[in-house]
Parts: C-alpha cells; sequence; structure tokens
C-alpha cells in the first residue's frame, strides 16, 4: 500500500475507545501523510453511565480526537452491548458513508471479535463496503482477544506516544478496566513490532486489499 497516496480513510467502531485502541497509531501516521479520515462509532455506551455521567465516553473522546489531530467525529447512539439488533440501521449509516465519501480504506474491528458488538460492526461493514475499499480489521487488546493473528504490520514507533496519549484521554474506562493503562498497550505495540522488526508496531489482519 501506497500512504503517500491521497488516502481516504473510514475508521469504524462499537464503541469510543476501539479505533484509538485497534489503530490509533495507524491513524494518526495516515494523517501525517495528509489523508483524509473520519472516525464513526455506534455508541456513546450512555447506558452504562449514570444520568450525572451521561456523554463522559464523548468528552473522553473529544480529547483523543484532538490529540491524534482528527476531525469529522461521528458517535451514534445506539445502547452498548446491544448492536447486533441493529444491523440493519448500522448497514443504512455505513451505505450513507460509502457513497458519500468513497473511501479508500476501511478500519473495522475484527469480524470474530468476541464482543458481539465489535464483531456486528466489522460484518455490516464488509456487507456495505464492496466497492474497491481496502478493508483492514484492527486489534482491540482486551480479556479473551487472545486469537489476532495480523498479516500486515504499520510501522508506529513515531506515533506510539501520541496513541498512548489518546488512550489516557479515556479516564472512565481506566477505573472500570484493570487492564487499561499505558503498560498493556504499549507492550502490545512493542509485541507486534517485535514480530516484524520494527519498534513498534500495529497488527491488522486483511479482509481484502487492493495494492
Ligand atoms: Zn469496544
Amino acid at each position: 500500500m501506497n500512504f503517500e497516496e491521497d488516502h481516504r480513510v473510514i475508521a469504524l467502531g462499537a464503541h469510543p475507545d476501539d479505533i484509538e485502541l485497534g489503530c490509533g497509531g495507524f491513524l494518526s501516521k495516515l494523517k501525517s501523510k495528509k489523508a483524509e479520515t473520519w472516525y464513526v462509532a455506534m455508541s456513546k455506551c450512555n447506558n452504562q453511565f449514570s444520568e450525572d455521567e451521561k456523554d463522559t465516553l464523548v468528552k473522553e473522546q473529544a480529547c483523543a480526537a484532538e490529540v491524534l489531530g482528527l476531525q469529522n467525529c461521528t458517535i451514534h447512539d445506539f445502547p452498548n452491548k446491544e448492536l447486533p439488533e441493529y444491523r440493519r440501521e448500522i448497514m443504512d449509516i455505513f451505505n450513507e458513508l460509502q457513497g458519500k465519501l468513497n473511501p479508500t480504506i476501511v478500519l473495522i474491528p475484527h469480524i470474530k471479535d468476541p464482543h458481539q458488538d465489535h464483531s456486528t460492526v466489522g460484518y455490516c461493514a464488509i456487507r456495505t463496503f464492496r466497492s474497491g475499499e481496502t478493508i483492514l480489521q484492527y486489534e482491540i487488546l482486551r480479556h479473551g482477544s487472545a486469537t489476532f493473528t495480523p498479516n500486515l504490520y504499520i510501522n508506529i514507533t513515531d506515533f506510539i506516544d501520541t496513541k498512548i496519549k489518546a488512550i489516557q484521554c479515556y479516564a472512565s474506562q481506566k477505573v472500570k478496566r484493570k487492564f487499561f493503562d499505558e503498560d498493556s498497550y504499549r507492550a502490545l505495540a512493542r509485541t507486534r513490532g517485535t514480530q516484524c522488526g520494527y519498534e513498534y508496531a500495529e497488527g491488522f489482519e486483511i479482509y481484502r486489499m487492493y495494492w
């Protein structure tokens, strides 16, 4: 893939933080190569927060987007953990994005991710984007995510600190999930880098690629 081309990249996630965790380094790198990017997540996860804490993730995502230099961010309001019930609506959203933005690269959660929201977004994307887009599945490190086998590595050595800084915007998740810290995500990037000869890397599984 030639990153010097004028890429139009859509990153799709179920929840705010999926995209930062899975491909925050790559997105930051693409921005540095003057790619146009769009960030679209499906749930604000407000059903997981009290009324007082409403839109916590929306605010944390805005912080992360600023760190990564991302504009064009949209977070829809489907309920967390219930995305399989909304496949039709999600595909309608993706269809509209496809028609309007005509992307060259689409970044998605793995279609076999054990979280039902993640796999739903992945499957809806591969059903919708069928017009010559390269589709890459990103890795979301969490409990039970042990089966990811990358076949594409992106060197993010120059972007790992930015990625970690973006992840740190999600203070609410650090409280809820023990593994949600710098050590985990830096170690994963170092591991993926070690597997391919870079210092730090993000791994992807190619669903479909156009060179
Ligand atoms: Zn998620």
